[in-house]
């Protein structure tokens, strides 16, 4: 049983769970699209695929450098994307991803370009669809590298799941559902339960890897050496508290996390998510070099553009929510009644309570302490 009482509350769940359930639950529902046309033809990024196994496929975009690209409709075995850097010394692959054979996946397609030994892996940040599949690096003998506070919140938000009973756990989502008082409400809440179903099925099922090098947030930006490929790794605010970047400046490729989801609603709900911190940073890699090459923490590959658009849906949800602000709409019914405009129609909302909803929350949160 779960003591509701002790550390489990609805809104501390809600607050820890991660967004990988929110993927698994809507992963049919998301096609990956085709790599753009302007991609298509940008020389450093490969047409064909070193290896597609449907749920993910691992192309070149650089010198040394290689996206894993997740299709979520096709399978949970990756779910974010990730990738590697091979140099002449060593090789440092990203992400822990949703399950140890989405990171076993990763390591054989390093293994089919380069022999090279592996530095390290990285988490780009803490949440489950990123860190999941950590204990295959455990097993490997790979170094696993993270924000100082990755391991720390991996085991906060993922163990108390563990174990727990599913119903109970679940109870509050369900009843949110049957206390809706409309249809976008009920909508809203069914999307959340599936979401955290999703999560549960999942965390039941692996073994926490915690990563056992951190990285002190305070000694970024840092530069590692793989031999004739340099990559600098910097820290920024916006979508966890733990969000690390791996930049390639000589050839401008970003690896960023979930700092960027290209094509899809921003996931905000973690309690170290900052809406005014996120788009702060974005504006950031909007100043980047402007044919930088972006490999998201979700959606295609793209270029400066996926930047223009995630800022323009954070744009967008700010001005519905600064009008129902100041028309003294309250927080609990604003963050139901954003109208998703025809421009982002197809952009996935894998769950409103991840998404839409805590972006309205806490920019109003953000306006109160003004
Ligand atoms: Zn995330």
């Amino acid at each position: 049983m779960i003591d509701l009482s002790h550390g489990f509350s609805r809104r501390k769940f809600i607050a820890h769970t991660s967004c990988f359930g929110a993927f698994y639950a809507v992963a049919q529902l998301i096609p990956l699209p085709a790599l753009a046309e302007t991609l298509g033809i940008d020389s450093r990024v490969s047409q064909t695929p070193i290896v597609d196994k449907g749920f993910a496929s691992v192309r070149k975009i650089g010198n040394g450098l290689y996206a894993t690209i997740s299709d979520p409709s096709k399978g949970n075995t990756t779910l974010c994307n990730g990738g590697f850097l091979a140099g002449k010394d060593g090789a440092l692959l990203i992400e822990g991803f949703t399950t140890t054979a989405g990171a076993s996946f990763q390591m054989d397609a390093l293994r089919t370009v380069s022999q090279v030994p592996v530095k390290a892996a990285l988490d780009t940040h803490y949440h489950f669809d990123h860190s999941m599949g950590n204990a295959f690096y455990g097993a490997n003998g790979v170094p696993l590298w993270a924000h100082a506070s990755a391991a720390k919140r991996i085991f906060e938000n993922y163990m108390p799941l563990q174990g727990a009973d599913q119903a109970t756990a679940l109870a509050p989502y369900a009843k949110r559902i049957k206390d809706a008082k409309s249809d976008a409400e009920r909508q809203h809440a069914q999307s959340d339960l599936n979401a955290v179903t999703g999560l549960f099925q999942i965390v039941n099922s692996s073994i926490l890897g915690l990563p056992n090098h951190p990285i002190d947030p305070a000694k970024l930006p840092m530069t590692i050496d793989l031999g004739g490929l340099s990559a600098v790794l910097e820290s920024h605010p916006g979508h966890s508290g733990t969000d690390v970047i791996v930049r390639v400046p000589e050839q401008n490729v970003v690896y960023t996390g979930d700092l960027l989801f290209n094509g899809w609603y921003p996931v905000c709900f973690d309690e170290q998510a900052t809406v005014s911190g996120w788009r702060a940073t974005l504006a950031k890699f909007a100043a980047f070099d402007k044919d930088t090459l972006f490999v998201p923490g979700h959606g295609q590959i793209c270029g400066q553009e996926g930047i223009a658009t995630i800022r323009e849906v954070f744009d967008d949800i700010a001005a519905q929510a600064e009008k129902m602000h100041k028309a003294g709409v309250p927080v609990q019914e604003a963050a139901e009644r954003y109208v998703v405009p025809d421009k982002f129609k197809n952009f996935p909302i894998f769950a409103w309570g991840f998404t839409i909803g805590p972006a309205i929350t806490k920019l109003y949160a953000e306006w109160q302490a003004k």
